[in-house]
C-alpha cells in the first residue's frame, strides 16, 4: 500500500502557475506541489523584465488586447486574450498581497505608485517589474507562503512520470486521479492519488541545444498529457532570444535585448556587423529578425557563436546599466568594457502546449494544465514579451476557482497500483541517454530551428522515430532515471513539434520555413492541433 496520503489535488510544478494554483486551493484543500528540482527552480525564477498589466490611466485593456494580438500574428483567441487582460490588474493585486515588491516609482505625483516599464510590443508602458530580477521576487515570495501554509505539503526532487487515468465501467479511459512520481533522492517511484492533478511543468525548451531555460524545461507536462489522451496545439510556435552567452560554463545565460537597445552592435568573428544587410534597424530589428540573421550568418559561414559588442561605451556606462551581465562575464573571463561577447540565440518560449479552456481544462476529466505548458491561445502564433507570467497567474486562479467549485461532487480517487518494476535491471549503458539527449538537441537546433525547411523536419523526423524506438526499449528493459524520464519526454515532444511545423505550410509569427516564406492571407488562419489515438473527447464536470 502507498504511504503518501491521498490529497485533494496535485500540483505537478512549483513555477509561477503551480504556486499560484496551489496557493488559491489551499484556503479549503489539501494539496500536494510536486517539484522535479528545488521548489524554485524552473523559469519563473530567472524571468528578468516582469508581468504586462493596465495599471496607468493612459493604458486601457483594449490597447493591452489590440497589442497582444497584432504580435500573436492572427492566430491569438481574443476571448483568452480578453480574459487574460481583463483578469490582470486583480492578479497583480494578489501578489501584492502576499508580499511581492515591485520597484515603486520614486517621482510618482499621482500617477501609479509602481513603476511600469515598456517593452517590445506594448504600445504603453505596462511592466509591472521587480528591478531585473522580477521572477526570483515573484517565485521567492511564493515560495515562502506556500512553505507556511499547512494545507500544502512540497514533495521536492520528485518528477512526475506519468499521469494515471481510471477505468471506466465500461472498460475506457476515465477521469485522471494521480501520478507516478519517481523520488530522484531514493530512486524510487511513488504512487500519488488525488480528486484533480494539475500539470503546472512549463515548457520545453530544452529540446534545443541552445536556450535560455533552465534545465527543468523539458516538456513534461505536454510528453505526460499527450500519453494521457490529450490533445496539443502550436506547437511550431518556439520562441528564440536572438542572444544568449555562448561559453562551455554559462549555461543558458540571457544577454538583455537591452544590450542591443542600447547600442550593442553583432558582429562576425572577422569584426563585419552583419545586421544592417538583413534589416534597415539593424541591432534594433524585431526579435525574431535578428535571430534568423544569426542563424542565416553562423548557418553560411559554419560558426558556432556571433559576437555582440558594446565596448566603445564609455566604461561607467556599461557598469551602471549592466552590472549583473558585466559582472557574469568577468567572472568568465570576459571584460564587456574591452571586448565583445559570444553570443547565440536561444530557444525561450514555448507558444503551444496541452489544449486547455479558460478554467484550465485539458481534454481529460479531473486533468488541468496552467502556465506554459499549456495553449490557451493567449499567445497566437508568437508571445508579447511579459505576457506569460500574466498567463501563469490569471489561469492558475482559474483553474483553482473551478476545482474548487466541484471538489465536493468529486469521487475519491481509486485504488491503483504501486509502481512495478520486478521485470527492470540496472542499465550498464548510461551511455545511451546522454548521446541520445545530445544527439537529439543537436539535430532540433540545426534542422527544426529558427530557419527551417521541410526536407530539414523530415530529416529530424526520421532520427526522432529512431530515437523513440530507442528510448522504449531502454524504458522497458531498465529502472527509470532522471535523465531517461527527461529524454523520453523531449524525444516525444520533438516530435510533436516537428509534426506541427510539418502540418503548416506558410510562414507565420514564430515558424519561418524556407519553402513557404509567406504568410498565408486567408482570413481566419487556423491552430495546428494534433490528437492523440487515445482522444475521445469525454464531458467535462
Ligand atoms: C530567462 C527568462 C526570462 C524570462 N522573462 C520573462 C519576463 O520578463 N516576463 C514574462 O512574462 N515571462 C518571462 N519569461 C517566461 C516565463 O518566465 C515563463 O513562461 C513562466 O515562468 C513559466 O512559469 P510556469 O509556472 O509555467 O513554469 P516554470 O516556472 O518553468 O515551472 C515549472 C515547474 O515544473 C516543475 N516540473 C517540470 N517537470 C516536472 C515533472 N515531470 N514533475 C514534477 N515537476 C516538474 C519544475 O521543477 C518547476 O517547478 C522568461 C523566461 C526565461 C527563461
Amino acid at each position: 500500500m502507498s504511504t503518501i496520503p491521498v490529497y485533494d489535488v496535485i500540483v505537478l510544478g512549483s513555477g509561477a502557475a503551480g504556486l499560484t494554483t496551489a496557493l488559491l486551493l489551499a484556503d479549503t484543500c489539501k494539496v500536494a506541489v510536486l517539484s522535479k528540482c528545488d521548489l524554485s527552480e524552473g523559469s519563473t525564477l530567472y524571468a528578468q523584465g516582469g508581468i504586462a498589466a493596465v495599471l496607468d490611466a493612459t493604458d486601457s485593456t483594449e490597447y493591452h488586447i489590440n497589442d497582444t494580438l497584432v504580435a500573436g500574428a492572427g492566430l491569438c483567441d481574443v476571448n483568452s486574450v480578453r480574459f487574460v487582460v481583463e483578469n490582470a490588474a486583480q492578479a497583480i493585486k494578489r501578489l501584492i498581497g502576499y508580499g511581492v515588491e515591485f520597484t515603486r516609482d520614486d517621482q510618482a505625483t499621482g500617477g501609479p505608485v509602481y513603476h511600469l516599464t515598456r517593452e517590445g510590443g506594448h504600445s504603453r508602458r505596462r511592466i509591472i517589474h521587480a528591478a531585473d530580477a522580477t521572477g526570483r521576487e515573484v517565485e521567492t515570495t511564493l515560495e515562502e507562503r506556500v512553505r507556511e501554509n499547512p494545507n500544502i505539503t512540497v514533495y521536492e526532487y520528485h518528477l512526475a512520470v506519468d499521469v494515471l487515468r481510471e477505468k471506466t465501467a465500461e472498460g475506457r479511459q476515465g477521469r485522471c486521479f494521480g501520478a507516478y512520481a519517481l523520488d530522484r533522492r531514493s530512486g524510487k517511484v511513488n504512487l500519488f492519488r488525488a480528486k484533480a492533478v494539475v500539470l503546472a511543468t512549463g515548457g520545453a525548451s530544452k529540446v534545443y541545444l541552445y536556450s535560455s531555460n533552465p534545465d527543468s524545461c523539458t516538456g513534461d507536462g505536454i510528453a505526460m498529457a499527450w500519453r494521457a489522451g490529450c490533445r496539443v496545439a502550436n506547437l511550431e510556435f518556439m520562441q528564440f532570444h536572438p542572444t544568449c552567452l555562448y561559453h562551455p560554463t554559462a549555461k543558458s545565460f540571457l544577454i538583455s535585448e537591452a544590450v542591443r537597445g542600447e547600442g550593442g552592435r553583432l558582429l562576425l568573428p572577422n569584426g563585419e556587423r552583419f545586421m544592417p544587410r538583413f534589416d534597415e534597424r539593424a541591432e534594433l530589428a524585431p526579435r525574431d529578425v535578428v535571430a534568423r540573421a544569426i542563424d542565416h550568418e553562423m548557418k553560411r559561414l559554419g560558426i558556432d557563436c556571433v559576437l555582440l559588442d558594446i565596448s566603445h561605451q564609455p566604461a561607467e556606462f556599461i557598469l551602471s546599466h549592466f552590472p549583473t551581465i558585466h559582472a557574469k562575464c568577468l567572472e568568465l573571463g570576459i571584460d564587456i568594457t574591452k571586448q565583445p561577447m559570444p553570443v547565440v540565440p536561444a530557444a525561450h518560449y514555448t507558444c503551444g502546449g496541452v489544449m486547455t479552456d479558460h478554467l484550465g481544462r485539458t481534454d481529460v476529466p479531473g486533468l488541468y494544465a496552467v502556465g506554459e505548458v499549456a495553449f490557451t491561445g493567449l499567445h497566437g502564433a508568437n508571445r508579447m514579451a511579459s505576457n506569460s507570467l500574466l498567463e501563469c497567474l490569471v489561469y492558475g486562479a482559474s483553474a483553482a476557482s473551478h476545482i474548487l467549485e466541484q471538489l465536493t461532487t468529486l469521487p475519491e480517487p481509486p485504488q491503483a497500483p504501486q509502481w512495478d518494476e520486478s521485470w527492470v535491471t540496472n542499465s550498464d549503458e548510461e551511455v545511451v541517454v546522454s548521446h541520445n539527449w545530445e544527439e537529439l538537441r543537436r539535430f532540433m537546433w540545426d534542422y527544426v530551428g529558427i530557419v527551417r525547411t521541410t526536407k530539414r523536419l523530415e530529416r529530424a523526423q526520421h532520427r526522432i522515430e529512431l530515437l523513440l524506438s530507442e528510448i522504449d526499449d531502454y524504458y522497458g528493459s531498465f529502472h527509470v532515471s532522471n535523465d531517461l524520464l527527461e529524454l523520453r519526454n523531449l524525444a516525444l515532444v520533438a516530435k510533436l513539434i516537428v509534426r506541427s511545423a510539418l502540418q503548416r505550410r506558410e510562414s507565420r509569427g514564430l515558424h519561418y520555413t524556407l519553402d513557404f516564406p509567406h504568410t498565408d492571407p486567408i482570413a481566419a488562419p487556423q491552430n495546428t492541433i494534433l490528437v492523440p489515438k487515445k482522444f475521445r473527447l469525454a464531458p467535462q464536470p
